[in-house]
């Protein structure tokens, strides 16, 4: 199991009280499958991801990634943890305004022991998976929006993590481009084993993912199909 999360409970201060956050989420993600995560603005959906991504320690359960579980890690150990076994792709993709599609992905391989050389075959291949190897050398504002979300997909790729987390990548897109994105992070998922988390408050881009969950105020529910 490439990532798994129980009873897992995460609050914030919230004036004299704290508020609860995530409320005893359990949630498996096989290697090779996609889960969505629905559920209206302020459900904790992005704080699930946070949680998953050990950005945040939750303040009771267990996240195990790649079969690590992550309490009692240090930080150096988690930022390790990390770099190794987790992509995450943001809403907004925040890509450096001066630096090609190829060179966006190339400053993420500093860490996994390759050479420049096959950092940037590596880039190359990805940008190729995503459909934009034509578009290499162009900068941010000579891309579409669709585009660079499909750029920032292929950044989270470039480390070969086991777990992709995805917080509303379509949020930003027409419906056309969004359903796109949404097949494109599921076939790259199925073809690269990924265990993959994609967070949305939009059901209709769902069709090709392999399951459905529902948070509601903290609480994760069956969702049923998209
Ligand atoms: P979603 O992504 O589904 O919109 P969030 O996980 O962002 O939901 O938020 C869940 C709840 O936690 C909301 O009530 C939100 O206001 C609150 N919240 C999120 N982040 C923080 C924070 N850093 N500090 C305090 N409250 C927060
Ligand atoms: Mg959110």
């Amino acid at each position: 199991m490439s990532l798994h999360l129980t009873d897992v409970t995460l609050t914030y201060p919230d004036g004299d009280s704290r508020l609860t956050a995530l409320d005893r989420v359990s949630l498996r993600v096989p290697q090779g499958s996609v889960t969505a995560v629905v559920g209206p603005s302020g459900s904790g959906k992005s704080s699930l991801l946070a949680v998953a991504a050990t950005l945040v320690a939750p303040d009771a359960g267990t996240v195990t990634v790649d079969g690590v579980t992550t309490s009692g890690l240090s930080r150096g150990e988690l930022t390790a943890l990390r770099r190794r076994s987790i992509g995450v792709v943001f809403q907004q993709p925040h890509l450096l305004p001066s630096l090609t599609a190829v060179e966006q992905l190339q400053v993420m391989a500093g860490t996994g022991g390759r050479g420049p050389r096959r950092a940037r075959e590596r880039a190359m291949a990805l940008l190729d998976a995503v459909g934009l190897a034509a578009q290499a050398r162009r900068r941010p504002h000579q891309l579409s929006g669709g585009q660079r979300q499909r750029v920032g997909i292929a950044r989270a790729l470039m480390n070969d993590p086991t777990v992709l987390l995805v917080d509303e990548p379509t949020s930003a897109l027409d419906h056309a481009r969004g359903a796109a994105v949404v097949d494109l992070l599921t076939r790259l998922t199925h073809q690269r084993a990924a265990a993959t988390v994609l967070v949305t408050h939009d059901r209709t881009h769902l069709a090709a993912v392999d399951r459905v969950v529902e948070v509601r105020d903290g609480r994760l529910r069956p969702g049923g199909t998209g």
